[in-house]
């Protein structure tokens, strides 16, 4: 039988061994899925909606317990670890309160006799999801919709399997239906079958470009509805009239959190000429200002990466960048200690071409670029195969605004602060950074049936 190792990446030490379900335990989960489905979307949204506090309280009462589990496997700041916490326990009480509105029926005024709109739950829902925020990435998924009245099927990153079973242990406990939510222990060579199976409806994933093609590849020849939620070369745009200070600290903030792990983290700073220098020695001064250690202690900013093999890999992009010219102004060197450590890094005189501009740089590592004016520096922005998020800093909101809304070619676009999730507003990218949206109303009606309704 396979196992999966929860490997914690500030030690190398095995925290855990998990036997991998076998294909036969796949298939029986898939049918207890659909069994549950048919109970859970018979209760009424007001039912379902009253289990969102109690989750809440479960993830409250754990927060010490799962924050450290997430730090151990994947080396999250502690601090993080348990603000992660709190947001899933923000969103399930946002849900409960607002996700019934969000699905009520919409009536169209047509010359029938009643015409309206109902959002019915589609069945069996496959997530993929990622390591960098092992409980946020699942709930923003499952709240909603678990709400809408779906069953979910989670198949976690490999290297957070503890995570993924205290998920399905924290919803039973809230008062979940068995079978309605369960996780698949499996690796990602298995997926193909499992969206392939009937009773699975559809399938979500938050992950890489190259695993965003092999899920829609397969959801496509199935003619099964998919959610991409990819990764990310963000801009962060700082013209010529913005507050240094500010920039530099919301920069820094950006880069650093989650030790560089997050899709919507400012990766390429794109800073006019005249403020270019400036900004580069705050941005270089606050970064400096994080210590990296063990993540467990309270003190540190920066832990370690999730992996040893993806330190390994973002190193190889830095030095690649240096080897095509650009200049290595902090960081860029692996500590000689154990652990998947790396330094806050800033590479400057960044250009296309290079890995740090054309590829994401899934750590704490800032790419600067420098352009003439607002023109040019918007140009280079949207120059990338990415469309998640993009933030500006300027001193004038509506020149902000302008930019945010017109200009950027991105699906959540900040102006003077940097781009973070919400439980209340949509979040999703364009181009490579995928399609459909999590959160808010479009999220929650992604897996639903909009289904018309005339009555003569
Ligand atoms: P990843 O390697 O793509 O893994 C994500 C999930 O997909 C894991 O469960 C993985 O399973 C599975 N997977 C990988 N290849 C697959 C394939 N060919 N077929 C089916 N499943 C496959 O990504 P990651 O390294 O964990 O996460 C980092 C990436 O996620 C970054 O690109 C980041 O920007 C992106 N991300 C995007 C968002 C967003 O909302 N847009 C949010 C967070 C992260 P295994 O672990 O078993 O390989």
């Amino acid at each position: 039988m396979s196992v999966m190792q929860a490997i914690n990446p500030a030690t190398g030490e095995v925290i855990a061994t998990y036997q991998q379900h076998t294909a036969g335990e796949v298939g029986r989960k898939i049918d207890t899925a659909g069994r549950a489905f048919a109970g859970w979307s018979a209760t009424g949204i007001d039912e379902r909606a009253a289990l969102l506090p109690r989750l809440a309280t479960v993830l409250e009462a754990g927060k010490e317990r799962y924050a450290r589990l997430m730090t151990a496997e994947m080396g999250k700041p502690i601090r993080e670890a348990r603000a992660e916490i709190e947001k899933c326990a923000w969103a399930c009480r946002y849900y409960a309160e607002h996700g019934p509105a969000y699905l009520a029926d919409d009536i169209v005024q047509t010359e029938a006799h009643k015409a309206f709109v109902a959002f019915r739950p589609l069945g069996v829902v496959l997530a993929v999801m990622p390591w960098n925020f092992p409980f946020w990435q699942v709930l923003r998924f499952a709240i909603p919709s678990l709400l809408a009245g779906n069953a979910a099927l989670l198949k976690h990153a490999s290297n957070v399997p503890g995570s993924a079973l205290a998920l399905e242990e924290a919803l039973r406990e809230a008062g979940l239906p068995d079978g309605v939510f369960q996780t698949l222990l499996i690796p990602s060579g298995m997926v193909e079958g499992v969206i392939r199976h009937d009773a699975v409806r559809a399938v979500t994933l938050t992950g890489s470009n190259a695993a965003g093609r092999a899920i829609a590849a397969t959801a496509g020849a199935c003619l099964k509805k998919s959610v991409l939620e990819l990764g990310g070369s963000d801009p962060f745009v700082v013209l010529e009239d913005a507050d240094l200070d500010k920039a530099a600290e919301a920069g820094a903030a950006s880069r650093l959190f989650n030790t560089g792990q997050a899709c919507i983290a400012a990766k390429r700073f794109i800073v006019v000429d005249a403020v270019a220098k400036k900004f580069e020695d705050k941005l270089a001064e606050r970064l400096l200002a994080r210590k990296m250690g063990d993540p467990m202690d309270e003190t540190v900013a920066l832990g370690a990466l999730a992996r040893a093999d993806l330190r390994d890999e973002l190193h190889g992009q830095v030095e690649r960048s240096l080897k095509d010219g650009a200049r290595n102004i902090l960081g860029g060197v692996i500590p000689n200690e154990p652990g998947a450590f790396y330094p806050a890094t800033i590479l400057n005189g960044v250009e296309k071409g290079m890995p740090a501009f054309d590829e994401e740089l899934f750590g704490p590592v800032a790419s600067i670029i420098r352009a003439a004016n607002e023109d040019q520096a918007l140009k280079i922005a949207n120059d990338t195969p990415y469309g998640l998020g993009a933030a500006v800093f300027t001193g004038d909101r509506k020149r902000g605004e302008r930019i945010a809304r017109d200009r950027f070619d991105a699906g959540v676009c900040f102006v003077n602060d940097f781009v973070k999730s919400d439980p209340r507003l949509p979040f999703g990218g364009v181009k490579e950074s995928g399609y459909g949206r999590e959160l808010g109303i479009f999220g929650i009606r992604e897996f639903t049936n909009i289904k018309t309704v005339v009555v003569a």
